[in-house]
């Protein structure tokens, strides 16, 4: 008998994989199903960056392993990008990393300093790897419930000092998936004074940082003063870029974690394609001014969605940036899931229910906002004229 290793019952099958194979069987059938459920953004990044991927895959010599933790040109562009941005000072060798996206970043850092036992401080609802990586890491998940009521916020005061005590590492994420909710520098700062009297790492998830709505520009979580002490902070041209498929993405901040994350992943991978990476270069040194556009175009989607879900029971207020708007089920409804199923079943509109992301998204359903905006019309069309209903 052929048998995966115990630590393997911590996975569960990944949301959007499963839901992927029950769309094909739905269009294989014949029907035309719109998707906003996944935060894949459908606009390809300016020609410029394709471009500048092509030339550096022409060079004969570009075709090698690239160095380990991402080439010295690609840290330096990071560190600059971070200046420029949000006016932090990263030394390139000993505080960037290069990631093959955000997602295996997060789940590594988890494997480098988890160990069986210790308590991982997990919002819910949040990205499901924090969970997964930190169970696979045989470690101990203490949720953190984000309400409304607190604007999405974890409610420091209510982890159990015992709790506290045997932590290990805190996930933040903001601007944040699911909710939309943003985190100003002084919700930054209570967790890293938390994180500092009680000795444990903040990993801050921050893929999101430069969609914003209304004009709404999202600070970095190393802005706050001493923040690299105790935190280490993810972010990724996936969503800032339009880049989802290339995987590049980037740790900052504490040296220590950067350095735990290099030599575990040292065993792991081997570094990036180095065309991946000078693009990415390109990127985030060229002008930055096409990303207001595209977030107006985001911005717009937003408000059809707000202006159509309404008339199908759904109820959100306009996100500030993200990629999502968090709607609450109509009143009576218990179950997200059974709410996106029959949605799907009857006008072939796929959004995520809010249990995909941990038992307080239970009541929500997620509307990603990187779906082409004919196809969001259209879904929008579709839902104005539909009602959940368990007969239906
Ligand atoms: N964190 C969050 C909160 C995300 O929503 C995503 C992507 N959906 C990621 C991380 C992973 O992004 P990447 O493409 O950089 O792996």
């Amino acid at each position: 008998m052929i048998r995966p290793a115990q630590r393997m019952q911590s996975i569960p099958p990944y949301f959007f994989a499963e839901l992927g194979r029950r769309i094909a069987r739905l269009r294989a059938a014949g029907h035309d199903v719109i998707r906003m459920d996944m935060g894949s953004p459908d606009l390809p990044p300016p020609a410029h960056i394709v471009e500048a991927l092509g030339r550096s895959a022409e060079s004969p010599d570009h075709h090698g392993y690239a160095p380990f933790g991402g080439t010295e040109s690609y840290r330096q562009a990071v560190a600059d990008h971070y200046q420029r941005r949000f006016g932090v000072t990263l030394d390139p060798q000993r505080e960037v990393l290069c990631l093959i996206g955000s997602k295996e970043g997060l789940f590594h850092l988890t494997q480098a300093f988890v160990d069986p036992g210790d308590v991982v401080l997990v919002p819910d609802p949040g990205y499901p790897v924090y969970e997964t990586a930190a169970r696979f890491a045989g470690g101990e998940v203490h949720f953190l419930p984000l309400l409304a009521e607190n604007g999405f916020l974890p409610a420091w005061d209510r982890i159990p000092q015992g709790v506290l005590a045997r932590t290990k590492l805190l996930w933040l994420n903001y601007p944040n998936n699911p909710t939309g909710a943003v985190a100003d520098l002084d919700d930054f700062a209570a967790a890293i004074r938390l994180a500092r009297q009680h000795g444990f790492l903040v990993g801050h998830d921050a893929p999101y940082t430069e969609v914003g709505f209304d004009g709404y520009r999202a600070p970095s979580a190393l802005q706050v003063d001493g923040a690299r002490e105790v935190l280490v902070e993810f972010n990724s041209l996936s969503k800032s870029h339009n880049m989802a498929g290339w995987r590049l993405g980037m740790a900052l901040g504490n040296p220590t974690a950067i350095e735990a994350l290099y030599t575990l992943k040292s065993q792991v991978d081997t570094s990036h394609f180095r065309a991946v990476m000078d693009a990415g270069e390109v990127a985030l040194r060229s002008d930055q001014g096409w990303l207001e556009q595209r977030n107006a175009i985001y911005q717009a989607r937003r408000d059809q969605v707000l202006a159509a879900i309404p008339h199908a029971g759904l109820a959100a207020d306009p996100p500030k940036a993200a990629l999502y708007v968090w709607a609450s089920l109509p009143e009576g409804v218990a179950s997200s899931l059974a709410f996106t199923d029959q949605m799907l079943e009857d006008i072939h509109v796929s959004v995520t229910p809010g249990v995909a992301f941990g038992a307080q998204g239970e009541g929500f359903v997620r509307l990603s906002l990187g779906t082409p905006t004919e196809r969001v019309e259209q879904a929008m069309d579709r839902i104005a004229d539909w009602r959940y209903g368990p007969a239906a």
